[in-house]
């Protein structure tokens, strides 16, 4: 069953993040269902969700309240354009996003690259309302990662995305990353954050003229495989940009609802930005939706009935209502769960599990922040990620790490014996790489 499903998808459908040869010895694993972290295939085999089904999944897989919202919705409006139109899902989703990060404008989208292209094009585009347009250039971090349309590409610093694609993008910028991993002996993670500030400042003191907007992934930086940073840079950033009349845009696209501790990574800095990416967890998982929200000050300057003052951006599945009510039952569930307390019991309870990971000698750089953990491996295995993935697979458990970096982020509802699955199962996937590294090692000594 898995291996005839498994094989007609690799004939017709084009599977994103590997390149197509390498399913020929490792079928895509065909599910048939999921249940809260549970993920069952075709044969009821079932796999522990260990990264949230690509970091968007929250409460666990057909949550009852977001499918009862769903499904209420489906019976009222479907899909309505949001041009000329409104409806009560996007008005609401709206205001509760206001009264929850204090910026009052939301622009809706359904990735969080078409996030991305939004923030940009409105960012560059209050400057020339204003009278500034050479102010079109941006800059990131270092490994920073903001998608993979041509537009968000040229903000997103990850080789392996853009190389192909460089001639099509007006490539952005790059500051050093504030990665608490660059510590210098005695060095704390804020003294890294505090010289990557610098850094930044030095940039924009000389090209802040030409630039609209520093554009950062909040205290992790995940694509690049969870680089951890001090909140501190955030703090510098914004002062920083303050001084320089630079837009800050903070994509939360991953680290947003709850996955750093506090509702969004930026509020750890007690920061206002001016923009805000939300997708991934937004919806808590069940459907795409991303939104942008920005400030009264960037929306006064496009204010007026001028087309070409006014910021015309448009998808056709905008504010799309089933995904609007997808996420207001996301929200209810933080609201009735107290789910940032909650997690943070569970997130104990999961690096007590972890200990074993965390103390052992091939892990180096350990690292968590709220329900994120991740280990850097000391491997010379050159396809780690993939020989850890279908290791990890055999004992029930789904994890791709990210080059050499492992990574777990779980959805918020792990119970006991799920914590000690991923516990147990995520030490014998390594054990399993390093005895094969041991096996391949041996067998080039021999040759
Ligand atoms: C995943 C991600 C994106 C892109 O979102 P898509 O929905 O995959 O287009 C952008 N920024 C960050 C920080 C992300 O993690």
């Amino acid at each position: 069953m898995t291996s005839t499903l498994a094989h007609r998808s690799m004939a017709a459908v084009w599977h994103p993040c590997t390149p197509m040869q390498r399913h020929e010895a490792a079928p895509p694993l065909a599910i048939d269902r999921a249940s809260g972290p549970w993920l069952y295939d075709t044969d009821g085999r079932r796999y522990l969700d260990g990264i949230s089904s690509w970091w968007v999944n929250l409460f666990g897989h057909g949550h009852p309240h977001i499918r009862a919202a769903l499904a209420d919705q489906l019976e009222r409006l479907d899909h309505i354009l949001l041009a000329g139109c409104t409806h009560a899902p996007v008005v609401e989703l709206s205001e509760r996003l206001a009264a929850l990060t204090g910026l009052g404008h939301a622009s809706y989208a359904s990735d969080g690259a078409s996030a991305t292209e939004i923030a940009l094009k409105m960012s560059a585009h209050y400057w020339r309302n204003l009278g500034r347009p050479e102010k079109n250039r941006f800059v990131g971090l270092a490994g920073g990662y903001h998608g993979e349309t041509v537009g968000a590409l040229s903000v997103t610093d990850v080789e392996i995305f853009r190389s192909a694609y460089a001639p099509l993008t007006r490539l952005s910028a790059t500051v050093p990353s504030p990665d608490a991993r660059h510590a210098l002996p005695g060095e704390s993670a804020a003294d890294v954050a505090l010289r990557a500030a610098a850094a930044l400042e030095d940039w924009l003191q000389a090209h802040h003229q030409e630039t609209a907007a520093l554009i950062v992934e909040p205290l992790i930086q995940c694509a690049a495989g969870m680089v951890m940073y001090d909140a501190v840079y955030l703090r510098q950033a914004r002062q920083l940009c303050d001084r320089y009349q630079v837009h800050l845009v903070v994509d939360e696209i991953a680290t947003g609802f709850g996955r750093t501790g506090r509702l969004f990574a930026h509020q750890q800095a007690s920061i206002t930005p001016d923009f805000i990416c939300l997708s991934k967890g937004l919806t808590g998982g069940t459907l795409p939706l991303s939104v942008v929200l920005t400030t009264d000050t960037v929306y006064q300057a496009f204010y007026g009935t001028d087309a070409a003052r006014a910021f015309l951006h448009s998808h056709s599945y905008t504010g799309n209502p089933l995904a609007c009510r997808a996420a207001l039952a996301t929200l209810d569930l933080f609201a009735q769960r107290d789910a940032l307390t909650t997690n943070q019991a569970m997130a104990a309870q999961i690096s007590a599990a972890f200990a074993p990971l965390n103390t052992h000698p091939r892990v180096r750089h350990a690292r968590h922040l709220g329900m994120v953990w991740a280990w850097d491996i000391d491997t010379d295995l050159p396809d780690f990620a993939q020989r850890y993935h279908h290791a990890a697979l055999r004992h029930g458990l789904l994890l791709r790490p990210i080059g050499r970096t492992l990574y777990c982020m779980p959805p918020y509802v792990l119970d006991a014996p799920a914590i000690a699955h991923l516990g147990r199962a995520s030490l014998a996937a390594l054990e399993d790489c390093l005895q094969q590294e041991a096996a391949l090692r041996q067998r080039t000594e021999a040759a």
